[in-house]
């Protein structure tokens, strides 16, 4: 334990910065407090462009020798990270709790499980990657898969240590070095991370972490020229900040944005299992960028369908989120809660009418809310919340239903009930969305593409989309044999 310790709930993290195998301190912090109940977590170390700097200079050193590394060794490390992760569920799953919120029992059996396989995955993908060879007139096409360099990884706080390791397995199985900015909401995981890298012997500089303000740290790191990749998940607003900032130097970016998914539910669904669909759209307190948000509900049935999504989403108990029982915990933080009033009463304002909710609850809580009577040109239709408000429109046929679904400016998601398999087709076909998912949702493997379109993103992670995205693919084209003699 140093100065720079602090325990929470029982674990130690470190509030510094890991850069190139060593603790780094700022002189400045921030502080990180928990939304559970406003208390002070920790002073975390506050980064800026120094810091920056030393990151990538210790992932440009580190980056001959990791990308030299044979792929079996790269994967063994790899597989000793997720038996790191695997070893510490407990801690990682009630640290992530006191940081952002979210569910203590999901963190425990879901996500944390689930960062783990993000490791084991990757490093199983990397051992199976091979673009088979080819012949050109009696050349030889070789496609090989270089690693493309020091990579900065940028994440939200949402989902911190899960979305963090989506990116952060699949660029070191790439054989990039890594320098990770977590969310100054939710600094904790990543410094656990970093604890864990080290036990499992991931060589000094191979894995950074930087903490601080966007803002502060940012700039740095995005516009740096010996960083080769700029992966960010988080808002539209920063994504467009980030692409000017990497466009100094052409840095290839892979954008993960925001949402404003439809649920649409057709008459001839499973109607138990659309209001099922429905309610879980409050999960994580309505802060998943993949929520199917806006309702669009077949007019024959939208009476019945808000009977019973009324019914059940009454029972959703919102609470601590380390009570078991608990559905829905708190929002992150103070700011966000009045971003998300602020939606709702404008809607409200603007003739919306409140099934549910529609108000804050006690604390850093909101009610579950559901809106109707809404524009389909109204802010409350056309921005993400990030909350749980969700909102329900009606629609007569299949084509105002696809019309609603695609107009925003967004493409993330959509999710479908419908009992007619040739209409799930025929819809999904006409979907403006990176995943669709009918009569199910949030199933996700990690070897499918994941991504948005529009102002929802740019490119695709999983699987080889992101060795695509981590990797500069080479072909090297040889002459046949006895060349000299042609
Ligand atoms: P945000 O854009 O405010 O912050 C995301 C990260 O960017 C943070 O680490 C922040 O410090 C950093 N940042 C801020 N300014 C920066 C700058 N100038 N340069 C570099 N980095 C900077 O987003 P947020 O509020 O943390 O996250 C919520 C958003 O993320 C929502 O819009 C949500 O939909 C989106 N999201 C998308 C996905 C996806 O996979 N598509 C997943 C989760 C969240």
């Amino acid at each position: 334990m140093t100065e720079h310790t602090i325990t929470v709930a029982g674990v130690a993290v470190d509030t510094r910065h890991w850069i190139g195998g060593e603790r780094v301190a700022s002189p400045a912090t921030f502080t990180d407090v928990s939304p559970i109940d406003g208390s002070v977590l920790g002073e975390i170390s506050r980064g800026t462009a120094t810091e920056a700097e030393a990151a990538v200079a210790a992932a440009k050193a580190a980056f001959p020798g990791w990308a030299a590394t044979p792929r079996a060794e790269r994967a063994r490390l790899l597989h000793a990270v997720a038996d790191g992760v695997e070893k510490r569920i407990e801690e990682l799953a009630i640290v992530e709790t006191h940081d952002n919120g979210a569910l203590l029992r999901s963190h425990r059996r879901g996500v944390m499980p689930r960062v783990a396989h993000n490791f084991r995955f990757f490093a199983d993908w990397l051992l199976k990657l091979e673009h088979e060879d080819f012949e050109t007139r009696g050349h030889t096409n070789h496609v090989s898969w270089d690693p493309a360099g020091p990579s900065v990884l940028i994440t939200p706080w949402n989902a911190p240590l899960m979305l963090a390791t989506w990116k952060i397995a699949p660029a070191l199985a790439a054989g990039n070095t890594v320098v990770l900015k977590p969310a100054e909401w939710t600094p904790l995981t990543a410094s656990l991370l970093a604890d864990i890298a080290a036990e499992a012997g991931l060589p000094a500089g191979v894995f950074n972490v930087v903490q601080g303000y966007g803002s502060e740290i940012g700039d740095a790191l995005t516009s740096h020229p010996d960083v080769r990749r700029i992966s960010f998940t988080g808002s539209v607003p920063t994504a467009k900040r980030i692409s000017q900032s990497a466009a100094a130097q052409l840095t290839p970016l892979s954008l993960e944005l925001g949402g404003k998914s439809p649920l649409l539910v057709f008459a001839d669904a499973d109607l138990d299992l659309a209001v099922d669909l429905a309610v879980e759209q409050y999960d994580n307190a309505g802060q998943v960028c993949l929520a199917a948000t806006r309702f669009l509900v077949e007019e024959t049935v939208a009476e019945e369908f808000t009977r019973r999504f009324t019914e059940k989403a009454g029972r959703l108990v919102q609470g601590d989120p380390r009570d078991e029982a608990t559905d829905i915990g708190p929002n992150i933080h103070p700011r966000q809660l009045e971003k998300i009033d602020g939606f709702v009463q404008r809607a409200l304002a603007a003739g919306a009418r409140a099934v549910i909710g529609g108000h804050r609850g006690e604390g850093q809580y909101y009610a579950p809310t559901l809106l109707t009577d809404v524009a389909q040109d109204s802010e409350i239709v056309q921005e993400e919340v990030f909350g749980p408000v969700l909102t329900l429109q009606t629609f007569a046929d299949e084509d105002e239903a696809v019309r609603l679904a695609n107009d925003t400016r967004f493409g993330l998601a959509a999710t479908l009930a419908t009992g007619d398999p040739a209409r799930a087709e025929r819809v999904t076909a006409r979907l403006v969305a990176g995943t669709v998912w009918v009569n199910c949702f949030f199933v996700r493997d990690l070897q499918a593409p994941f991504g948005g379109s529009r102002h929802s993103g740019v490119g695709r992670e999983g699987g080889t989309w992101s060795f695509d995205f981590y990797c500069d693919v080479k072909n090297t084209v040889t002459a046949p044999k006895g060349w000299q003699d042609h």
